[in-house]
C-alpha cells in the first residue's frame, strides 16, 4: 500500500487542526487504499487522535520526541508521552531539526531506538544539502545518514522503520522541485540497500520535498518509492485528500507499495 503523509510543522491551532480532521472525515472514503498519516504539532496530537474515528485509517504521529524516558529536559517530551497522546509514529531527523536545533546523527540514532522501544514507528528523515549534491556526493551522504540513524537499533527491529528521503535543497519555501531523474538513484539505493554486504529490512521508503498536486504522480512513479511525505502542499485538507487519491491510483500499478512487510536493503 502507498504511504501519503504530511507534517504540519509549526502550523495549525487546535481549531484549525480539528477543522482539518472534520474535512478528512467528511471525505473518509478517499482514505481507503492508502496508508495515510498526519503529524500535527505536539499541542494538537491528542485532539486530532480523539476526533478521528478509529475506523478512518489515518495514522497520527509526532514531529519529534526526546530519546530519554523522562527527567530534567525542559521543553521536551518523551516518546512515551507522544504515544500517550495518541501518536503511533514519530518523525526523526528532519533537516530543519538538524539545522536549527543542532541534531546530530547520534541524536537521531538515539531517537530511532527510543521510538521503537516505545512502540512507535520511526520516520527517519535523510537527505543531502545542495553543496553535497553539487559535487555528486548524495548517495554516500544518504547511505551514511541511514547507517548512523539505524546504528543503535537491533537489526531485527529495522523492519519497523520508515525512511523518508528528503533532499535539503528540495524542502520548504526555498526548495526547488526535483525532477524524477534527480531522485531516482537515491530511491533506488534506499530501496535496494545501501549497506554493502548487509541485508536491512525497513517498512517503506518515501520521498519528500516540494511534492505537490502536479508532480506527485511522476514522483510516485520513481522506482523504489513507496509513498510521499508532504509539507506545504498537504496543509489544506482538500489537497491532502487529492494527494491521497493520486497515491491510491499509483498503488494500483504493478510493483507499487509491495514493501508492506519490509524493504530489502
Ligand atoms: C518537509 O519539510 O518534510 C517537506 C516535505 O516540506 P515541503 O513539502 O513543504 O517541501
Amino acid at each position: 500500500m502507498i504511504w501519503i503523509g504530511t507534517s504540519w510543522k509549526m502550523t495549525k491551532t487546535l481549531a484549525e487542526a480539528r477543522a482539518f480532521v472534520d474535512g478528512l472525515v467528511a471525505r473518509r472514503n478517499a482514505v481507503d487504499g492508502v496508508r495515510a498519516f498526519v503529524l500535527p504539532p505536539h499541542t494538537a496530537i491528542a485532539a486530532v487522535r480523539e476526533r478521528l474515528p478509529a475506523d478512518v485509517g489515518v495514522i497520527v504521529g509526532a514531529q519529534n520526541a526526546h530519546w530519554a524516558a523522562g527527567g530534567a529536559y525542559t521543553g521536551e517530551v518523551s516518546m512515551r508521552m507522544v504515544a500517550d497522546a495518541g501518536a503511533t509514529m514519530v518523525e526523526i531527523g528532519h533537516s530543519e531539526r538538524r539545522d536549527h536545533f543542532g541534531e546530530t546523527d547520534d541524536d537521531v540514532a538515539r531517537k530511532v531506538s527510543a521510538a521503537v522501544a516505545a512502540g512507535l514507528t520511526p520516520l527517519l528523515c535523510v537527505g543531502e544539502p545542495e553543496e553535497v549534491r553539487a559535487v555528486g556526493g548524495e548517495l554516500e551522504w544518504v547511505a551514511g545518514q541511514v547507517r548512523l540513524g539505524l546504528s543503535r537499533l537491533a537489526p531485527r527491529d529495522r523492519h519497523r522503520v520508515v525512511v523518508a528521503y528528503e533532499p535539503v535543497w528540495a524542502i520548504g519555501d526555498a526548495g526547488r522541485e526535483p525532477r524524477p531523474g534527480e531522485i531516482a538513484p537515491v530511491m533506488a539505493l534506499l530501496s535496494a540497500g545501501c549497506v554493502p554486504g548487509e541485508r536491512i529490512e525497513v517498512a517503506a521508503v518515501l520521498y519528500g520535498g516540494s511534492v505537490n498536486l502536479r508532480n506527485a504522480e511522476s514522483l510516485l512513479d520513481v522506482p523504489g518509492t513507496d509513498g510521499l511525505f508532504v509539507g506545504r502542499a498537504a496543509w489544506r485538507v482538500e489537497d491532502f485528500v487529492e494527494l491521497i487519491r493520486i497515491g491510491s491510483g499509483a498503488g494500483q500499478s504493478e510493483g507499487k507499495g509491495r514493501r508492506d512487510v519490509g524493504a530489502a536493503w
